[in-house]
């Protein structure tokens, strides 16, 4: 590992004044330590945030779950208020890897690196989600905008993420059996204006499959999935899948989730 300059920061302000071209945040370190430690990536300044209080915590009004960007995975996943309001997001925090990870990792970390194979990226998606960062807000839409790629502009820090509640929902993923990653996730969610249906592990980048959300929102069925042809064109080949059976999958694990809803 390199040499570098840890700082911890107080607030916000801090945090994204202590940023520089070749710094990083440290939320749970998850990724970032063992980046480091495996030479993939080197910084000059290391800015933990896990002292910042206001970027931690759970509060849920009438129409969204707002989840602080340094709230673990743990705490999602055991929240009472989140079981209630949108049980498929606890469901998913307590899918990811393993105890371990979900104690450290963090919600902020998790899109922020926008691994292609994270399940995070898919509810911010599915749940017409907005970021809130220290200089505005982002609609998920706009947020995820490739491989390990976000809108975030240097030393942007991601202090929250608002989750829209929807009627029903459901998250199903194939896990990879060491990581927990998904070689394919889905997330099916029937709002109040829409139904989107969110993918991840399948591509580069998660993404809303427009065929299967549009055909859902008009018919929430099995059956409607069964009508739409799920194309393996631009899909990830790898040791886990090729790219025709994450097709496959992308079809029977949102039928798994409509079932699930
Ligand atoms: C063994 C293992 C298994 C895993 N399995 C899964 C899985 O099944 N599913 C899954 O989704 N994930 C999985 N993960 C990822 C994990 O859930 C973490 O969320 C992810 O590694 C990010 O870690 P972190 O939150 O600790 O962020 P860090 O490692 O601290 O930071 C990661 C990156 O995000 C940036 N960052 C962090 N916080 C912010 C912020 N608030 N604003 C802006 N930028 C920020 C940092 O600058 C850095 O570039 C796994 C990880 C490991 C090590």
């Amino acid at each position: 590992m390199k040499n570098f300059t840890y700082h911890s920061a107080k607030d916000s302000k801090e945090a994204t004044k202590l940023s520089s071209s070749n710094s990083a945040f440290l939320a749970g370190g998850m990724t970032t330590i063992p980046s480091m430690k495996l030479g993939l990536a080197s910084y000059k300044d290391i800015i933990d945030i896990k002292g910042i209080k206001k970027l931690s915590g759970i509060k849920v009004s009438g129409k969204s779950v707002i989840i602080g960007a340094t709230t673990k995975h743990a705490e999602v996943a055991n929240s009472k208020e989140i079981k209630k309001a949108i049980p498929s997001l606890s469901d998913l925090a307590e899918g990811i890897g393993d105890p371990a990870v979900r104690n450290r990792g963090t919600i902020g970390g998790s899109i922020a690196n926008n691994d292609p194979a994270a399940d995070y990226p898919s509810a911010c998606i599915a749940l017409n989600a907005t970021i809130h960062t220290n200089s505005r807000k982002i609609e998920a839409s706009k947020f995820f905008s490739g491989m390990f790629e976000t809108t975030l502009k240097k030393g942007e820090l991601i202090e929250a993420v608002e989750f829209q509640i929807p009627n029903k929902s459901s998250y199903q993923k194939h896990p990879n059996p060491a990581s927990r990653y998904a070689v394919v996730g889905v997330y099916v969610a029937k709002n109040k204006n829409d139904v989107n249906v969110a993918i991840t592990g399948a591509k580069s980048c998660v993404y809303k499959d427009e065929n299967l959300s549009k055909a859902l929102s008009k018919n929430f069925s099995v059956s409607a999935v069964d009508a739409v042809k799920v194309s393996s064109s631009g899909m990830n080949t790898d040791i886990h899948a090729s790219a025709e059976y994450r097709a496959s999958l992308v079809a029977t694990y949102a039928k798994k989730a409509i079932e699930a809803c």
